[in-house]
């Protein structure tokens, strides 16, 4: 038998670890040693049921496990082969418990793309990714495919950026390989910034090869021979399992000189991030590497024509590499048949804020809004209304009620206003003001603006300032007419993304719920 127990941060921090050493000495006392092992894995996406233990092969799936229910699971379930009922999860809709992960609403919609392997393979040990066709894509790569072959693969996909931006990752690696240069980069977008997101730092913790491996076929694709992975300070785990599957790599001959005997040379590092909001943005993450401010850049030159110390780079964001091997061993026409007409392959979004089943979840393009907040999420906490869904981050939108059937692609969500972003959906309630939702988004881009521009920086604090007094009950008709102005003068005059975008809160609460608006000034509550 072999025991997973996640070891994501949010379970880590909810004692996994010690589930891990608990079940190992319990097995012990028990004469099972020989016949089972206890592995941590990547994160199961269940957050709000975490820590989980699943057992395999019996498809178990236990639901928050204390340390001191190992001695519980090994005593029923190893050795009276009897199923432990009080950890199992309760499925609400039919109101009984249920014991295998594919039983629960929370997984029947998924599609696991991105996190194939999150839950299912220790993150420190090569060999398991092995064991689920860990570099087998770089092989088939390096042996059987030219760079435009491999280009093409990926453009005929449909794959587009899934950091927020939605371009076509085909074209930028074709941009990236016709600019002729003795050397270029890749780079890893793994400063992931919008509240509540936690995408990119629970692939890299569950799967950080499949990430190394996408990065060394997209340096064959494009010419690079070096890539880093710009990443946030503040995920030590990720950091830490990202490092120790480099140096495994580097081991097996997968990174380095000469990758497999085929005269291709790649390797890699790491960057620290140093939590800065707009390092997420691909000129000031280079800008950030370089040593400089992280400030962005103007555009053009677009970094595949002069990015990192002025060569062409390619900056791709860490789930749309995670998508790469899969789509190289499976074809183009596998992905290109998951989605809607624009928008191909799955996304990988965060569920936070008033919903019941807080985690992380992976759905088709085009599967609804109202799909993963009622089904998969299993609709609001304490049986409130649902108001609104947040998604894009600060630089999205609030979608309300009405809205909830619009299916999840790039184009739809900004046609209601909000965008795809990087992933996070953050659900509010009948009991959140969406004046203080408003003031909440743009507090936190005021605070990350860099202030190299003057939109940006003094009229997203004018912005802040009306928002404040309407929270005080001082603001006037007049402030309510100048906070639209003003919010269409930031997005067309700012230099990046940004503070381009920074107004969108605003904009779409003030289109979907205006009345609450007009309520703070006429009332002055
Ligand atoms: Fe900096 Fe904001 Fe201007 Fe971007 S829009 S360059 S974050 S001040």
């Amino acid at each position: 038998r072999d025991i997973l127990v996640c070891g994501g941060t949010g379970c880590q921090s909810a004692n996994s670890e010690e589930i891990i050493s608990n079940l190992n000495k319990e097995i012990e006392k028990a004469g099972l040693k020989d016949n089972v092992t206890v592995s941590l894995t990547g994160c199961f996406g269940f957050c709000e049921k975490g820590p989980i233990v699943k057992i395999d092969p019996d498809n178990v799936f236990y639901v928050k496990v204390t340390p001191s229910d190992a001695e519980t699971i090994v005593k029923e379930h190893l050795c009276e082969g009897r199923v432990v009922d009080s950890l199992l999860y309760e499925e609400p809709t039919l109101k009984q418990k249920v014991t295998r992960q594919d039983e629960m609403s929370f997984y029947k919609k998924q599609h696991r793309i991105a996190l194939r392997n999150c839950g299912l393979i220790n993150p420190e040990i090569i060999e398991e990714a092995f064991a689920e066709k860990g570099y087998i894509a770089l092989g088939k790569v390096l042996t059987e495919m030219s760079q435009d072959d491999v280009i093409q693969l990926i453009t005929d996909s449909g794959l587009r950026g899934r950091g927020g931006g939605g371009f076509p990752t085909g074209r930028k690696w074709y941009f990236t390989k016709i600019n002729e240069a003795s050397q270029k980069y890749i780079v890893c977008n793994a400063d992931e910034g919008d509240p509540g997101a936690f995408m990119d730092r629970s692939i890299l913790e569950g799967d950080p090869h499949s990430v190394i491996e996408a990065m060394a076929i997209a340096g064959y694709a494009t010419g690079a021979s070096v890539g880093y992975v710009y990443i946030r300070a503040e995920y030590p785990l990720a950091i830490n399992r990202l490092q120790t599957a480099i140096n495994q790599a580097r081991e097996w001959g997968l990174l380095g000189e000469n990758i497999l005997g085929t005269g291709f040379n790649f390797d890699m590092d790491l960057k620290y991030g140093a939590g800065a909001f707009v390092c997420g943005e691909e000129t000031a993450l280079i800008n950030s590497i370089e040593g400089f401010r992280g400030e962005p850049r103007n555009k053009p030159p677009f970094p595949a024509q002069k990015g990192l110390w002025q060569v062409p780079t390619c900056v791709n964001n860490v789930e749309t590499l995670a998508n790469i091997p899969a789509i190289i061993n499976n074809g183009s026409e596998w992905f290109n048949s998951i989605g809607t007409e624009t928008s191909k392959g799955t996304k990988v979004f965060a569920l936070a804020g008033k919903i019941n089943n807080v985690g992380l979840v992976e759905v088709p393009m085009g599967t609804t809004l109202r799909e993963i907040i009622f089904e998969i999420g299993g609709g609001i906490k304490d049986n409130k209304q649902f108001k609104a869904v947040q998604t894009g981050g600060p630089s999205g939108g609030c979608i309300p009620a009405s809205l909830l059937d619009t299916p999840i692609d790039y184009e739809s969500l900004n046609k209601i206003g909000s965008m795809m972003g990087s992933g996070g959906m953050i659900v509010l309630d009948e009991s959140d003001c969406m004046v203080n939702i408003a003031k909440f988004y743009l507090e936190f881009t005021l605070d990350e603006s860099c202030g190299k521009c003057t939109p940006c920086r003094i009229g997203n604090t004018r912005l802040y300032e009306i928002l404040e007094k309407m929270t005080e009950g001082k603001a006037t008709e007049e402030d309510l007419c100048l906070i639209e102005e003003l919010c269409t003068t930031v997005k067309d005059t700012s230099l990046c993304g940004l503070g381009q975008t920074s107004p969108n809160p605003i904009l779409s609460n003030l289109n979907f719920f205006k009345e609450e608006f007009e309520a703070h000034v006429k009332d002055k509550t």
